[in-house]
């Protein structure tokens, strides 16, 4: 029947193109709807890189789903025939007892993930362009790298579409209803769909009209992101080759990351904050300019860890982190809506396990046992 679906998913960010391509190689009729086209650069999907990483700091919990992202980003690349993956390795440095270096090593040995434990002057020995403080420890991950994230996300849409799924672009879906024992989708264009399952990956936007039942337990924010240029005749510290991904933190709990530049379109050192600058802000809240005390911050963090930079960043934007209360994820089914899934609240680290939760999400919502376990995801915990 026309407008009739098995699957209908609601938002194309990374998380809902997983959701779509992993759905597509698994059942026949399968749409995908996005307010905007497939690339924009609201919301939490935007720009060049990700970091992907398996000796988690945050605990050895997500270490089922890493694997299984891992496996599907390998995947992802061996049919695109293009790079996707940036194998630069990860370095996660701070104080012994801080929280990146004693989880990323508690996970390391948990998972069995090839690691090792670098102290000052093999840090910089290794990785000369950090200028690190006396006492800092560092995990190296060889098996760390940075996703190419806007071709890998356009990349899982071809193949959804190669597998037969259906798109429908630039219409925001307005309405869930359940209808009998289906859903019904609506759409701002007037369009209106039937669908067995719907998969709800609306980043900061999920609760808005979609699924409200979520709202208390999600807090939009913006965060801005900064990019840094080497100085003339230090270009090479800084490439790809020579620069693994990274993670900081501060003797004072700041957490930054960075990305080296892995695709002609952004240049330069991608570096932010992971816990400071944010800002709660309607993802409706489009390219506001990153606030100049911000950017003050960052540039004296800048200029004292990577003297190899140029001091002031080339360019400046902002982001979205969808939060939980825990600053873990939000997965599950609606207590409202029949069959309805959702992924979202991915609290600044979800890329990476895009199509793991796709893949489980997809599963979920044919009847089959999941890929892998998500219960622990489940927005039950905060009852
Ligand atoms: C600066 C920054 C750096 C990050 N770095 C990392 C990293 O290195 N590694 C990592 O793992 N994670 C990282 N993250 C987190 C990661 O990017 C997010 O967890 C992920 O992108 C969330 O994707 P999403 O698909 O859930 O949301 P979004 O990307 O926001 O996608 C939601 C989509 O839904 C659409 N939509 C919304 N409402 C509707 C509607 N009503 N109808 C139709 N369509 C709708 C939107 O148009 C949008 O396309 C980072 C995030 C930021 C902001």
């Amino acid at each position: 029947m026309k407008n009739t679906y098995d699957i209908i998913v609601v938002g194309l960010g990374v998380m809902g193109a997983a959701t779509l391509w992993r759905a597509a190689s698994k059942c026949s009729r399968v749409l995908g709807v996005d307010a905007y086209g497939p690339t924009h650069s609201y919301g939490s999907s935007q720009g060049s890189s990700r970091i992907f990483r398996r000796a988690y700091w945050e605990g050895d919990n997500y270490l089922q789903l890493l694997n299984h992202a891992d496996l599907l980003w390998n995947e992802l690349e061996q049919t695109s025939q293009q790079q996707l993956l940036f194998r630069t390795g990860g370095i996660f440095i701070g104080p012994q007892s801080s929280r990146v270096v004693a989880g990323s090593i508690r996970t390391a040995v948990q998972g069995a993930i090839e690691h090792e434990l670098w102290d000052w002057s093999k840090i910089t020995n290794r990785s000369p362009a950090f200028n690190i403080k006396r006492g800092a420890q560092a995990v190296y991950e060889p098996g760390a790298y940075a996703i190419a994230a806007c071709d890998a996300r356009l990349e899982m849409l071809n193949e959804a579409v190669k597998h037969g799924a259906s798109t429908d672009f630039g219409h925001r879906v307005v309405h869930l209803e359940n209808d009998g024992s289906d859903v019904r989708v609506t759409t701002n264009g007037g369009r209106s769909y039937l669908a067995r399952s719907v998969i709800v990956t609306a980043g900061p936007w999920i609760a808005d009209n979609l699924l409200p039942e979520l709202k208390q337990l999600l807090e939009p924010r913006r965060v801005p992101i900064y990019w840094f240029t080497p100085k003339v005749g230090f270009e090479k510290l800084f490439a790809a080759e020579h620069f693994p991904v990274f993670l900081y933190e501060r003797e004072d709990g700041a957490l930054l990351y960075g990305v080296p530049s892995i695709t002609g379109n952004e240049t330069g050192v991608k570096i932010g904050f992971h816990n400071r600058q944010h800002t709660p802000a309607s993802p409706d809240c489009k390219a506001i300019p990153v606030q100049q005390r911000y950017v003050t911050e960052i540039t004296s963090i800048v200029e004292s860890l990577f003297p190899a930079l140029e001091r002031s960043p080339t360019k400046a934007a902002n982001c979205f982190y969808t939060m939980s209360p825990d600053e873990s994820f939000l997965i599950g089914k609606s207590k409202i809506l029949e069959s309805t899934y959702f992924a979202s609240a991915c609290s600044g680290h979800g890329f990476k396990f895009a199509p793991a939760i796709g893949d489980a999400l997809a599963d979920l919502s044919t009847g089959q046992p999941a890929s892998s376990s998500l219960s622990e995801f489940s927005a039950n915990r905060f009852d």
